[in-house]
């Protein structure tokens, strides 16, 4: 267990979160008691042999702790990182490879040309599709038991997740929305009403998930928080925050918005290693987050009774599955304590899925096949009764309505509805979820969470 856990901590030196710092990709669920939670899955309910973590071809030995005396950068705050960003935008092929094919393609097309790698990476496993795959293997484990349940029914809805906009100060390797400065798409003030109108008017919704891109740098977003918390002053309101927005420009007030307003903030979780994040996310990146994770503790986030909740998340960016949860949070929690003095109240960990940038790096690097096999072969009933998807409405900048945040991602929105088309979110419980073979993701080891 100690290896299981030394290794994902060694490799998360050797990775970028920009899956984590990117909210779209985290999923979170909720309980029946109120409380949000990422974590779906305990420990308990994983086969012994599951989950195998599989194989990953980034290098987690060359680790090194860079040790510097000050951490907490005040002179940070008010210089923008977005002219450095678009300097790096112009320079990174990849970047410029993916624009490329943005214009050729469009979204539709790119998600087509992605689940078809997807589909072709299955077939030369000899693996039917999810929904085909879920029939047999619940049915089979289920037999002579009577409880068959060989598909994902949608439940009484719990969580509201709003995707607000695309723009973002940064533009990580492999954010999974693609977001950049370049972005500008956003929900309007309109969208932004109609989902607070949802909100009233759906009593069993008691989160409210705001993501982007940088949530906070969309125009909509203190009329939203603000409106929400008059209008449900018992909601959990969630805030990805990426951290470095904390220092942009015209942002001096949002850690005391934040505070006001008791948002929930869910943040990026840096690399021990300044070079790996800032290779991947941007010069300059690591010390701004330790910066900006140094300043939420000091207005209290993260710190005990104080109300204010910091929650971190850990995502391999590699083809495995991350170690369980219980015990990388306590091993966190210890190193980030001593070597930052950072403290924070939980981390969550997820299942890269194989959606978008990280399908794409996936193909790159030729390991879609070998990820999706280990995503298969890890697949674990125990996830099915806590997928995001049950209580989850996930709404993009435009108002469409979708099953989860990785549907929004490859445009699958429930039956072409828009937040304009209902009263309630309680109406879309007629509708089946769209499932798909992305869906492996959330049902493998611990599941997505
Ligand atoms: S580009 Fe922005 S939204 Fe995307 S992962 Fe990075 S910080 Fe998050
Ligand atoms: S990806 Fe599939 S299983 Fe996961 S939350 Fe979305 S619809 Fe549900």
């Amino acid at each position: 267990m100690f290896t299981v856990i030394l290794a994902a901590l060694l490799a998360l030196s050797k990775i970028a979160d920009a899956f984590i710092a990117n909210s779209n990709g985290i999923i979170i669920s909720s309980l029946s008691s109120g409380k949000s939670r990422i974590s779906m899955i305990s420990e308990a309910t994983i086969g012994e042999d599951l989950p195998d973590y599989g194989q990953t071809s980034i290098e987690i030995d060359t680790h090194v702790l860079e040790k510097k005396s000050k951490w907490r950068r005040k002179d940070l705050y008010g210089k923008s990182l977005i002219e450095q960003t678009m300097e790096e935008i112009a320079s990174n092929l990849e970047f410029q490879e993916t624009s490329r094919r943005f214009k050729e393609l469009g979204q539709e097309g790119m998600s087509r040309e992605e689940k078809a790698q997807r589909r072709r990476a299955l077939d030369s496993l000899g693996i039917p599709s999810f929904n085909e795959f879920l029939k047999t293997k619940v049915n089979s484990e289920h037999e002579g038991a009577g409880t068959h349940k060989d598909s994902i029914t949608r439940q009484m809805p719990e969580l509201l997740q709003l995707n607000v906009g695309l723009y973002c100060n940064q533009a990580c390797g492999h954010c999974h929305v693609e977001s950049s400065p370049l972005r500008q798409e956003m929900m309007t003030e309109d969208v932004a009403s109609k989902c607070l109108e949802l909100l009233v008017n759906t009593p069993s919704v008691h989160t409210l998930d705001i993501t982007g891109g940088a949530p906070e740098m969309n125009a909509s977003f203190r009329y939203l928080v603000s409106m929400a918390r008059v209008l449900r002053p018992d909601l959990d309101i969630i805030d990805r925050c990426n951290l470095t927005v904390l220092q942009e420009p015209g942002q001096e007030d949002l850690l005391s918005f934040m505070v006001e307003n008791r948002l929930h903030v869910i943040a990026s979780l840096p690399c021990y290693s300044a070079k790996n994040v800032d290779t991947q996310r941007g010069g300059g990146v690591f010390e701004r987050s330790i910066s900006a994770l140094l300043a939420l503790n000091e207005a209290g986030y993260g710190q005990p009774n104080s109300g204010l909740t910091l929650d971190l998340v850990y995502n391999p960016l590699g083809a495995f599955l991350p170690p369980p949860q219980g015990s990388l949070e306590s091993k966190y929690k210890e190193v980030l304590a001593a070597d930052f003095g950072i403290v924070f109240n939980s981390l969550f960990t997820m299942t890269n899925m194989p959606v978008k940038r990280f399908a794409d790096f996936l193909h790159r690097r030729d390991e879609l096949k070998d990820y999706m096999d280990l995503l298969v072969r890890n697949f674990n009933t125990g996830t099915l009764s806590s997928l995001m998807c049950l209580n989850t409405v996930s709404v993009d900048y435009n108002g469409k309505i979708f099953d989860c945040d990785f549907n929004q991602q490859l445009g699958n929105s429930i039956d072409g509805q828009t937040v304009f088309d209902i009263s309630s979110l309680d109406e879309l419980q007629k509708h089946d979820i769209t499932t798909d073979n992305h869906c492996f993701g959330c049902t493998a080891g611990m599941g997505s969470s």
